[in-house]
């Protein structure tokens, strides 16, 4: 290929293209046969789109609901907001380039470079010009820019040209960066579930697929979009088989159903048999694993080099992820969030409805621990039927066990199967949210007496670990329960003050900070004096960098994401304790989060 440039910069755009052309990696649309030799037998609900990302998925179907950014039509002051688009076009391009930097140490350059073309996007000097003279005629700044770029996506989208049509979404996706820095009533995307799902959306931008958590989104489904789209490249560089172009249907199913979604072949089946799900499982898993010695070994337990075992569990959401995390080599369930059970319905789920659940778990366990966690909900996870006194700050408000006790009732109910589901396992009961002592024993009062009403036997108890003061009282609490878990989603965000779903803040909200190591260490310390043990439930232990850390901090239990077992089993094995402690002492001393992941790359 030869290229030729002329005038003032010619020289200049040649060697940008030069340094472009080395640095892209070939970018390669998925096709051929598919990598598995599965097919349903029975035919049930189905909806076909194009291949986008090879491999199987399978879960539950969860719909992401994009909410609009709502902004103000006219403003007083064209200066004023003139500085405004400025701030927030600087800050948009300032955000691109770290995530260009992010994902091109992730995925390589070619995944990356969609996010440099976004940052030329926000420099076009064309569109920068029109939505200038918009706001010359007293439009706001995110009025202005949101119809400027509406008004060229739509141009784009009806090009015959299918690359430049698709440059429309890209558009789009970088123009609403720009438009979540502009104020006016900003409602953000709802967030995802913390348990894995199949994501079903009308489109995914590049933004978003880059944001994907493989351990969260098993795949993803989108109404549109192509195959050569950047979200499934950047789908394929992350291993999450994906579907694009399903049509509408995509937008119809009901969340929580579960489904197989084939990558290699572009189809969605809803709702497929209990034989056709355990055949893509089997098929899945020899796709997944074929040779994998971490997989091979994942029924062995964790026990380091000098012979110190650590119990690696899973985090469970639904009663039946308890067979998967046998399946995956987990120990036992050390957290079935059990509010799960509780979310998007419309009445509490009765004691005979919970008491299934929690015995289903404790069956397919088969002797295994299972830790059942008592409902926490409020904060983010509001139940309807529970009508509650608007909160400013519902993370600081009636959560966790704060609202078991205000609504003693439906506590009573939870305990009452909690405590008739342990005939059939070993169950142990887990409060969240505990940041007093008062509370804890009024918490143990009310247990202790459903038990007595019930004439049940007595179940080991423990307290989530994840409030500033639980900490600092760590040796008074330890004092009343059989163990500790430590939750460091939130114990990071209470100890950092940043809401751990802030749009801006969220990455920062990072349980390896220094501050929440040290607070960890107190914990261990404080229960170490009691004799109580200590284990993490937080996403920190699912880390490999994080297991280590917190294991050589005295942390005896590891609850992780069922597809983490594998991999933090495998790297508890090949550390010795000795190692371990030094490496937290290490991550103790740090003065920084950055200071304490290098020690992972040393
Ligand atoms: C935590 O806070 O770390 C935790 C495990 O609980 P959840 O993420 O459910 O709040
Ligand atoms: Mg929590």
């Amino acid at each position: 290929m030869r290229i030729s440039a002329r005038g003032p910069e010619a020289s200049a755009a040649l060697a940008a293209l030069q340094r472009l052309i080395e640095e892209s990696e070939p970018e390669e649309v998925f096709s051929g046969e598919p990598a598995h030799g599965w097919a349903p037998l029975a035919a049930g609900a189905t909806v076909r789109g194009l291949a986008a990302a090879p491999g199987l998925a399978i879960g539950p179907v969860r719909l992401l609901r994009q909410r609009k950014i709502v902004v103000a039509r006219c403003a007083k002051d064209p200066e004023r907001e003139r500085q405004r688009l400025g701030e927030a076009l600087s800050m948009a391009r300032a955000e691109l380039q770290e995530l260009y930097q992010e994902v091109r140490e992730r995925s390589g350059p070619a995944g990356a470079a969609i996010f440099l073309a976004h940052a030329e996007f926000l420099s076009d000097p064309e569109l920068l010009a029109r939505a200038d003279r918009r706001i010359a005629r007293d439009e706001s700044a995110g009025w202005a820019w949101r119809e400027t770029i509406e008004e060229e996506a739509e141009s784009l989208s009806k090009l015959d040209d299918p690359l430049l049509a698709s440059r429309a979404t890209d558009l789009r996706d970088a123009g609403t960066r720009v438009l979540r820095r502009l104020g006016g009533v900003i409602e953000e995307k709802a967030e995802l579930p913390r348990e894995p799902v199949i994501l079903l959306a009308e489109d995914l931008t590049p933004s978003d697929a880059a944001g994907l958590d493989p351990a969260r989104v098993l795949g993803f489904c989108t109404a549109g979009g192509g195959p050569t789209s950047h979200a499934a490249i950047i789908a394929r560089s992350l291993e999450i088989p994906a579907v694009v172009g399903a049509g509408p249907a995509v937008l119809h199913q009901r969340d929580g159903v579960p489904a197989v979604l084939d990558g290699d072949n572009g189809i969605l089946y809803i709702d497929p048999s209990e034989e056709d799900l355990a055949a893509a499982r089997a098929a899945r898993s020899a796709l997944v694993h074929p040779c994998d010695e971490e997989h091979r070994d994942r029924h062995e337990p964790a026990v380091t080099t000098d012979g110190v075992r650590i119990e690696v569990d899973a985090n469970a959401g639904l009663a039946k992820e308890a067979s998967q995390a046998v399946a995956a080599g987990g120990e036992g369930v050390g957290l079935l969030r059990s509010e799960f059970l509780f979310l998007e319905r419309d009445t509490a789920p009765s004691e005979e409805e919970q008491y299934a659940a929690y015995r289903e778990a404790a069956e397919a366990l088969g002797g295994l621990p299972l830790i059942v966690r008592t409902l926490d909900a409020g904060g983010d996870k509001a139940l309807p039927y529970l009508p509650m006194p608007a909160e400013e700050n519902p993370f600081l408000g009636v959560r966790g066990i704060r609202l078991c006790l205000a609504r003693p009732e439906l506590f009573r109910t939870q305990l009452r199967a909690i405590f008739r589901a342990a005939a059939h396992g070993s169950i142990k009961i887990l409060y969240p949210m505990v940041s007093d002592v008062a509370e804890l024993r009024e918490a143990l009062a009310i247990t202790e007496e459903v038990r007595r009403e019930m004439g049940a036997g007595r179940l080991e108890t423990g307290i989530m670990i994840e409030v500033p003061s639980a900490v600092a009282m760590a040796s008074e609490l330890a004092g009343l329960v059989d163990f500790f878990s430590i939750g460091t989603n939130d114990l990071a965000q209470y100890v950092l003050a940043m809401d751990r779903g802030h749009p801006l803040l969220a990455r920062q909200v990072d349980g390896l900070h220094p501050a929440v190591l040290r607070m960890i260490d107190q914990t261990v310390r404080a229960a170490a004096g009691k004799g109580t043990r200590v284990g993490v439930c937080g996403g920190v232990a699912g880390e490999p960098l994080g297991a280590l850390i917190l294991i050589g901090l005295g942390v005896t239990e590891l609850s992780v994401s069922i597809p983490s077992i594998a991999a933090i089993k495998a790297r508890i094995r090949n550390v010795s304790m000795a190692d371990a402690q030094g490496l937290a002492r290490r991550a103790l001393a740090c003065e920084s989060v950055e200071a304490v992941r290098a020690l992972g790359k040393g």
